[in-house]
Order: structure tokens, then C-alpha cells, then sequence
């Protein structure tokens, strides 16, 4: 008897859950089963299918009542088949089966009407979900009610459509909030505090049965609002079984393996250095198998999400996502490289500016800022060669496959005290020799003058203060810095090869001794002296802008050069990271230094000047519209690093002097120069 009411019970028990299970099926389930597409929608008409997009399975799934998940953060790429797969799909799951307010955001108004009334409009309506939605009412003031592109009602809940404006996000409450495009969102509000803050805070009454799905592609590291989310959960990749292995691998653009050779995409190159668009395929980072495009489709739907770090609570998930495992029709692994060839062409220019794009847009990652900490011990193992100072380094630029010096430039900064009754300056200079194929050899640099900076002094220079020499930028005196200098530029540098060199130009900064360095520049006649001045160096720059780094000055046509500073020093901070290759391979704008010897080429003399600046934001509200590089403080020492940014531009104030030199040249590059000097 006892048995039969427990069988009973468990019977009843069963069935319970058997409804249950009926009424509550996962998202994925549910949506595979009522969500219609015709073709206006989707290439593919017919009931959704996750087949083509398998891994935004689990993330709809997290947004099911039954799972544990508070809030799941999606860093990808641009095309992925999230929208689809996600966000214009969970939406109907929820109107129809768990109805509750829904909180929907983008990053404006467009992208949340074109969301609403292109994608979810049509989806409801050819799902056959129209009666769920209440119809337009006109309540008083004439405002609408009901459905529009901002605000649906349904029984149980409604639908808002917003975008991420922190004074009137505060006013609503939700329990599911679908954060599309994150990172358009701004990262803090000076009133309403931190934007995920307050998201959050739109649903906190809703307690542990809140959903918080944050979907965006990343920007820039440290700023991006996705990368904040994503790094609170478990950094879920996703793995393919390999067919040659079977081992879970996740799929990475570049992956180093522990014989520091890649794995990963892998193409190859023609003659021309032109992409041989059959070699593109995807090598097993674990066996080295050969992995083809073809073959995506099937290996997408066995693929699992696999964490790679601990979450900061158990309810966060995050997951990132790369191009090269999107659906076919959209970027190919082809493209992919053809685009990545862009940013990283085979003669090592990189162009940062696409490989932003391509990191963010693309492989789903955020963006390291270049040029906010150059290394300059990595710099000084690395770069420092052994050729001696003064002698001008063919023989090794030759060896290291660098080609020909080709050009010799001497550059230099003003620095000091011109005042009644008290001249004292120094001037730094140094001497480069440019390679053919676009990399640098420092030859030497050193100071005329012996002016400092009081607080700089040590106490032996103080004590011995009175026996300094005081040069001066006044012409005609005994302590001139001008006569020394026009020695150093007549001079005959002698070649590790015997072969004699001449400096072939000098710049000389005139920002401040302006009308002393021009006597000096029009006097010289028998060598190529030019001035140049920083375009406002205290403005800042605006970001996405592309000017040319030195323009011609319109008040003294043929003797000053406008720099722009900030963009210069932006190409100085990447040319110091630029790595030699194993095979002792320099790439384009590398940069070679003289073993140090007697104080020169030190980290206190020379080096460290290089990392007397950092690049600085300008912010408008909590948006990067622009940048200036600052000294860190006003105690470290930069001026190695300005000569540094004369000597880049004097190659570019060469080549257009000869252009406008020169009528047949009038568009002369560097490489037309470098064939016309190898003749
Ligand atoms: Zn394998």
C-alpha cells in the first residue's frame, strides 16, 4: 500500500516536471520551433535554425529561466551572426513565453529602430506572435502607445528600446536588458556614475532572476566598455575538434607554440609577395594538421565553449568570438587575410590604423594604444649593435641586408637661458645615417653648450659652477654655438668601408630662438640647412586624421618646415617597438644605435630621454577625440627623443625639397629616391 502511494507520488512528481519541461523549453529550442524568416530577413527563409551559427547557442541558452547566469558578456567580431542568433530572437522567446519587462539598448537611435522595425518587427509578425503585442493606443497628449520602434506592450511586460543616455537610462527598471553595441556606450557619467552601474541597477530588483546579456566588438584596451564585462566572467573561446588530433583546440588568428614558431592561419606569399589565395588554411596549434575552409562548417557544429579563466562571480559568463569562425557568406578566411595583408604588408610597414581596425573588427580583440610606454630596455638589448660611434655603419647596414646608407642627417634641439646678463644654452644634436630600405643607424649625438637645468645639477656641478662655460645663440661671440656647429656640418664622415660621407641635410629647431637660428640658417650657403617649428605643439591632435607629417612654412618658403609632432612621435613610439626577426631581419623604420662608450648612448645620457613622454588623451565628456604627448614630469630629460623626432622629419624635408627642386620629380617618394641614388 505504502508502495503504491509512493509510485503514485513519483508518478505525479514526473508528470510535473514532464509539463514543465513542455512549457519551459530552452530558448534554443523554443526559437528552432516558432521563429519564421522569409527571405526579406534571411538568405536562409524558413524556421531559424542554430546550424549556421551553433555557437550562439549556449549564449541564448543563458538567458533561459533555468539557467544560473546573471549576466553573460559577448567580445566579438563585427560580423557574427549574434544579432540573428541572440538578440532579435530571445526577444519574442520572452514576450511570448516568460514576459517581463525588456530593456533593449544600441548605440543610437537608428541602430534601435532599424533593430526594432527591420529585424524584430517582421520576425513577430511571421512568427505568428502579432496578438501578443498590445496595438497602438493614442493616450492622452497624442502620445502613441502599444507597438512602435521604441516601446512594445504586452501582457506581462513591455519592450523598450534606448540608447545609452545615463540621465534617462535611471528612470527604467527590467528584468532581461540586451546591451547591444556596448561599446558605444559612454564608460562613466560624471552624475550617474559608471555605465555598467547603472545598468545593473536597472534591474536589481529582479535580484538572481535578472539577465544581463552585453554584446559588443571591443576598442581600445582599458577603455573598452565590453573588455571591462568580459573580463568579470570566464573568457569562454571556442575549440574545434581537430579532424587529425581530436583534441579541442581554440581557434586563434596567430598562436605562438613552444618552438616559438605559429600556428593558426597560415598563407603563402608569390614572388611578387603577392597572397596565393589556395594556400590559406588553419594548421592545429596542437598536432600541426592542416585544417581547410571547407571543412568550417562542419567542425562549427561540434566546436564547445571552453573557459579559460575563473569567473569574479559564478554568475557571469563571458565569451569571445573571431571572424574565423563566422558562417559562410560572410568575410572568408581569404578576406581575412587579404585584409590582414593590408594592415601588415610584407615590407613591415604596419599601418596601425587598419590593424585597429582589423584586431577590433575582426579577430574580436582590443586595441594596445601604441606609444603610451615605449620600452627602452627592450630598445637597448635589442637595438644596440656593435659599430662604433662616428663611424658611419655601411659595412654592417649592408650585412644586415638594410641596403645602401643612402642619406646622413644631422638634427637638432635648442635649449637654455637667452636673458639680459645671463646667456647659457646648449644645443643637442645627433648625426643618422638612413638606410636604403627604410631602417636607421644612429651615428653619433652630443651637446653644444653646457647649459642645465638648476634643479638637474649634481652638487659637484654646482660647486664647480663658475668655471662653466656659458655658450650662447648671440653670432660673434667667443662662446657661439653656431661656429661649432657649422664644423660639425662641413665635416667628412668616414665610412666603416673607408668610403667618405657628407651630412646631406640639417634641421634645427627654431621654436624659441627663433630669429638667432634663422640668422645662422641664411648664412650658410654651401650646405642644406632648414628650420622647423612643431605645428602648436600644445594643441592636440585629433584622432583619425591623416595630414602629411611636415608641411612647407607659407612665411619662409624655403627655409622652415610646420611638423606635426604628435603624429611623428606616434611613428618614433612604433619604430621602437619594431622587433628584429630571428633571422636578424630588420623590418621598415627600425632603428640601430652604437655600442655606448664614454657617457654617449647610455640610459642616463641618451635612452631614458626616450621615455621622458607619454601620450595623452584629450577627452570630450567620456570620449577620445584627440592626443598630445607630455613629458611624464617636468624633471626627466627629453631631448634625445625630440632630436630624434627632427631626424624622421629630415628625411621627409630632403625628399620634398628635391621635389620641389627638381620639376620631373615633383613626385618623388622615398623609394623613387633610393632607385635614382642606386642608379
Ligand atoms: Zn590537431
Amino acid at each position: 500500500m505504502l508502495n503504491e502511494i509512493f509510485k503514485k507520488s513519483i508518478f505525479k512528481i514526473q508528470e510535473k516536471i514532464y509539463s514543465y519541461r513542455n512549457v519551459r523549453l530552452e530558448p534554443s529550442e523554443w526559437i528552432e520551433k516558432n521563429i519564421y524568416l522569409t527571405s526579406a530577413e534571411s538568405r536562409y527563409p524558413g524556421f531559424f535554425s542554430y546550424d549556421r551559427s551553433p555557437y550562439t547557442k549556449e549564449v541564448v541558452d543563458c538567458l533561459s529561466v533555468n539557467s544560473d547566469v546573471e549576466c553573460v558578456a559577448v567580445m566579438k567580431c563585427s560580423q557574427s551572426g549574434f544579432t540573428a542568433g541572440v538578440v532579435t530572437t530571445i526577444i519574442p522567446y520572452i514576450i511570448s513565453e516568460t514576459p517581463s519587462n525588456i530593456l533593449f539598448l544600441s548605440g543610437s537611435e537608428t541602430l534601435v529602430q532599424d533593430t526594432v522595425r527591420d529585424r524584430l518587427d517582421p520576425i513577430i509578425q511571421n512568427s505568428g506572435l502579432s496578438h501578443l503585442i498590445r496595438p497602438n493606443v493614442f493616450k492622452k497628449k497624442n502620445q502613441k502607445s502599444g507597438d512602435t520602434d521604441f516601446k512594445k506592450e504586452f501582457a506581462g511586460g513591455s519592450l523598450t528600446g534606448a540608447t545609452y543616455n545615463p540621465r534617462r537610462l535611471r528612470f527604467y527598471s527590467a528584468k532581461f536588458i540586451i546591451a547591444d553595441e556596448f561599446d558605444d556606450a559612454p564608460r562613466a557619467d560624471k552624475k550617474e556614475g559608471s555605465i555598467r552601474s547603472l545598468l545593473e541597477n536597472r534591474a536589481k530588483s529582479f535580484g538572481s532572476t535578472k539577465k544581463i546579456c552585453y554584446i559588443s566588438s571591443p576598442t581600445v584596451a582599458g577603455q573598452s566598455n565590453i573588455e571591462e564585462v568580459y573580463e568579470l566572467g570566464d573568457k569562454r573561446k571556442l575549440n574545434w575538434c581537430c579532424p587529425h588530433c581530436e583534441n579541442y583546440i581554440p581557434i586563434e588568428w596567430r598562436i605562438e607554440k613552444e618552438d616559438e614558431t605559429f600556428a593558426g592561419i597560415k598563407y603563402e606569399l608569390d614572388e611578387e609577395k603577392k597572397l596565393i589565395p589556395e594556400s590559406v588554411h588553419y594548421e592545429c596549434q596542437n598536432c600541426g594538421g592542416k585544417i581547410d575552409y571547407s571543412q568550417k562548417y562542419d567542425l562549427n557544429l561540434t566546436a564547445k565553449w571552453i573557459p579559460t579563466a575563473k569567473p569574479k562571480k559564478p554568475s557571469y559568463r563571458s565569451y569571445q568570438l573571431n571572424a574565423l569562425v563566422i558562417p559562410p557568406g560572410f568575410d572568408s578566411w581569404v578576406d581575412l587575410v587579404y585584409q590582414w595583408l593590408e594592415c601588415c604588408p610584407p615590407d613591415g610597414r604596419i599601418d596601425d590604423g587598419k590593424l585597429k581596425t582589423f584586431k577590433n573588427t575582426q579577430l574580436g580583440q582590443t586595441w594596445q594604444e601604441l606609444g603610451k610606454t615605449p620600452r627602452v630596455n627592450e630598445m637597448m638589448t635589442n637595438n644596440v649593435r656593435s659599430y662604433d660611434i662616428g663611424v658611419v655603419p655601411d659595412v654592417t647596414c649592408k650585412n644586415d641586408g638594410n641596403g645602401r646608407i643612402v642619406l646622413l642627417t644631422l638634427a637638432c634641439d635648442l635649449g637654455g637661458v637667452m636673458e639680459t646678463n645671463n646667456e647659457d644654452v646648449r644645443l643637442d644634436w645627433e648625426l643618422i645615417a638612413h638606410a636604403s630600405n627604410g631602417q636607421t643607424y644612429s651615428v653619433n649625438h652630443g651637446s653644444i653648450g653646457t647649459f642645465k637645468r638648476n634643479r638637474k645639477k649634481t652638487n659637484l656641478e654646482r660647486s664647480n659652477e663658475s668655471e662653466r662655460d656659458k655658450y650662447t645663440y648671440s653670432h660673434g661671440q667667443r662662446f657661439s654655438v653656431w661656429p661649432v656647429l657649422k664644423k660639425l656640418i662641413d665635416k667628412n664622415y668616414i665610412g666603416q668601408s673607408g668610403d667618405a660621407y657628407n651630412i646631406d641635410i640639417t634641421v634645427i629647431d627654431t621654436g624659441f630662438f627663433t630669429r638667432l637660428a634663422y640668422d645662422f640658417i641664411k648664412g650658410v650657403t654651401d650646405a642644406v640647412v632648414v628650420g622647423v617649428k612643431g605645428y602648436t605643439e600644445d594643441e592636440y591632435r585629433k584622432l583619425n586624421r591623416d595630414t602629411p607629417v611636415i608641411q612647407r612654412s607659407r612665411e619662409m618658403q624655403n627655409s622652415l618646415y610646420i611638423l606635426q609632432v604628435n603624429q611623428l612621435k606616434d611613428i618614433l613610439a612604433s619604430n621602437m617597438k619594431l622587433a628584429m626577426g630571428m633571422d636578424g631581419f630588420q623590418p621598415y623604420g627600425f632603428m640601430n644605435f652604437p655600442q655606448s662608450s664614454m657617457g654617449k648612448y647610455a640610459m642616463k645620457s641618451y635612452f631614458s630621454h626616450f621615455e621622458a613622454e607619454h601620450r595623452v588623451p584629450l577627452m570630450k565628456g567620456d570620449i577620445e577625440i584627440g592626443y598630445a604627448w607630455k613629458k611624464k614630469n617636468s624633471d626627466v630629460e627629453n631631448h634625445f627623443f625630440d632630436v630624434y623626432v627632427y631626424s624622421l622629419a629630415s628625411r621627409e624635408i630632403y625628399i620634398d625639397i628635391l621635389r620641389k627642386s627638381y620639376p620631373k620629380y615633383s613626385k618623388l617618394t622615398w623609394d623613387d629616391f633610393v632607385s635614382i641614388v642606386d642608379g
